[in-house]
């Protein structure tokens, strides 16, 4: 008898496993609780895969073998429950794709940066030759690049809720960013609980595997101390250190993976920002453990064009840069977005706050912010925050008023920067929209 696979969930995900499902000659069947997107649901008709929407038939679901279960559906969801209490196996769509991937999987997470060095890395190995997909949380899903095409390298970004139904898979590089607290809710409240997660990275790695890790970073040197590892390990630093295999001297970009060599100056990086010195020196890292020739890397890291709601430059009125970095939804990315400015700044913040901390803010506050503009429903608790470390903090309920205001309080010379610390669900869609329309009201000025 064909073995039955169950998808929870028809999003991008869910659709790329039935169609890799289907094509490995599975008994498929998807299930999603609410409505399924046009263009997903098109594409199961296509391939004759058969789906439900806007409701879950146990029925169905519990006979199957083998569940593959969108990274969007939390553990403690009734269906995922009844799962479990029958042992029948949950698994997420990177370990199903990854049974039937040829290639070298290059996997990015960390808390935060993983769609810049996911995009950097395939950047590099396109401009090498090589014949390489970019999946995970970013464009199409791994399993849809898998059952469609035959790729030396998939360059995966990688979610802790992806890595949490991961058991099988391994990485040939791993790349680890940073760890700090996100998600808790999914969690239990622990940390440890996310962290476990984020270090499913290295499950199955082995001597000839690698694990590229941000070495500055407090959680992530103490996880690593607490148990020997099998992978190589290749730590990098902004500080000379020994046993980096990249770290900055002098303002240059050093790599030392099996050779040292002087591969730029970080003036010449296309990301600017500490945070982005990081995610430059893994992508690199990277690069050389893959063999690609340091000028491609060098020419690479120096002509990227960076990603959209990044600390995006949008454009420069009256001598006023306006930048988006809309992606910036927890406290610790503000914090770099502030940390690279290097004019005075009209800083854009607020939507939905997390439980943020905001006194980590404070000093950079103090040095380089001339007015906060508050953007959310609502805003007592920036107002409150800041009120006595900035000069002037208005309230402002649309995006419109916000970039009209922030215009007005920015002078010559000035930047405006949207970095809301925040979710966006209050005023937005999503934070792409929240980006949009900061870069549409901008261009209205
Ligand atoms: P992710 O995919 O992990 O959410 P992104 O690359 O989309 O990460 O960047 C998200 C936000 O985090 C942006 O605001 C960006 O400026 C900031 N950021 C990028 N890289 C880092 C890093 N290494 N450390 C801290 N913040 C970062």
């Amino acid at each position: 008898m064909k073995k039955k696979i169950v998808i929870l969930g028809a999003g991008e995900s869910g659709v790329g496993s039935a169609v890799l499902a289907q094509k490995q000659g599975f008994d498929v069947f998807v299930s999603d609780s609410g409505p399924i997107k046009d263009k997903y649901r098109e594409l199961l008709v296509l391939h004759g895969i058969l789906w439900e929407e806007g409701k879950h038939d146990e029925n169905i679901i519990l006979s199957a073998d083998e569940v593959i279960k969108s990274p969007g559906i939390p553990d403690k969801a009734p269906v995922i429950v009844k799962l479990h209490e029958k042992g029948i196996p949950v698994i997420s769509e990177i370990e199903f794709a990854g049974r039937y991937a040829g290639g070298k999987k290059i996997c990015i997470t960390g808390s935060n940066g993983k769609t810049t060095v996911t995009n950097l890395i395939y950047h590099i190995l396109k401009k090498a030759g090589m014949n390489a997909a970019i999946t995970g949380n970013v464009g199409n899903s791994f399993a849809m690049a898998v059952a469609t095409g035959n790729y030396d390298y998939y360059v995966i970004e990688l979610s802790s809720f992806q890595l949490d139904g991961m058991y099988d898979f391994k990485a040939d590089i791993a790349v680890l960013l940073n760890i700090t607290p996100d998600h808790l809710d999914r969690y239990g409240y622990k940390l440890q609980n996310y962290v476990d997660s984020k270090l499913r990275v290295t499950q199955n790695q082995q001597k000839s595997d690698f694990l590229i890790f941000w070495e500055g970073d407090p959680v992530i040197k103490a996880e690593l101390s607490k148990k020997e590892y099998g992978m190589t390990l290749l730590p990098f630093s902004d500080e000379v250190k020994e046993g980096m295999s990249a770290y900055i001297e002098n303002d240059d970009l050093i790599i030392d993976y099996r050779q040292k060599t002087n591969l730029m100056s970080i003036y010449d990086l296309a990301l600017k920002g500490r945070h982005n010195t990081y995610n430059s020196m893994a992508a690199a890292i990277a690069g050389k453990v893959l063999n690609i020739r340091k000028e491609v890397i060098r020419e690479s890291l120096a002509d990227f064009q960076g990603v959209e709601h990044r600390l995006e430059s949008v454009i420069t009125i009256c001598g006023i840069n306006f930048i988006n970095d809309s992606k910036a939804t927890n406290v610790n990315s503000t914090w770099y977005a502030l940390e690279c400015m290097e004019n005075k700044t009209v800083w854009i913040v607020g939507g939905i706050d997390k439980g943020n901390d905001y006194s980590e803010l404070f000093p950079l506050v103090e040095k380089k912010v001339k007015a906060i503009v508050c953007l959310g429903k609502d805003n007592k608790k920036i107002m409150e925050a800041f009120k006595d470390k900035v000069a002037t903090v208005v309230e402002t309920t649309s995006m419109e008023e916000a970039v009209r205001t922030s215009y007005y309080l920015a002078k010559k010379g000035d930047t405006v920067l949207l970095s809301p610390a925040c979710a966006s669900f209050d005023l937005f869609t999503n934070y792409e929209d929240r980006g949009r329309k900061f870069k549409e009201a901008v261009r209205n000025l």
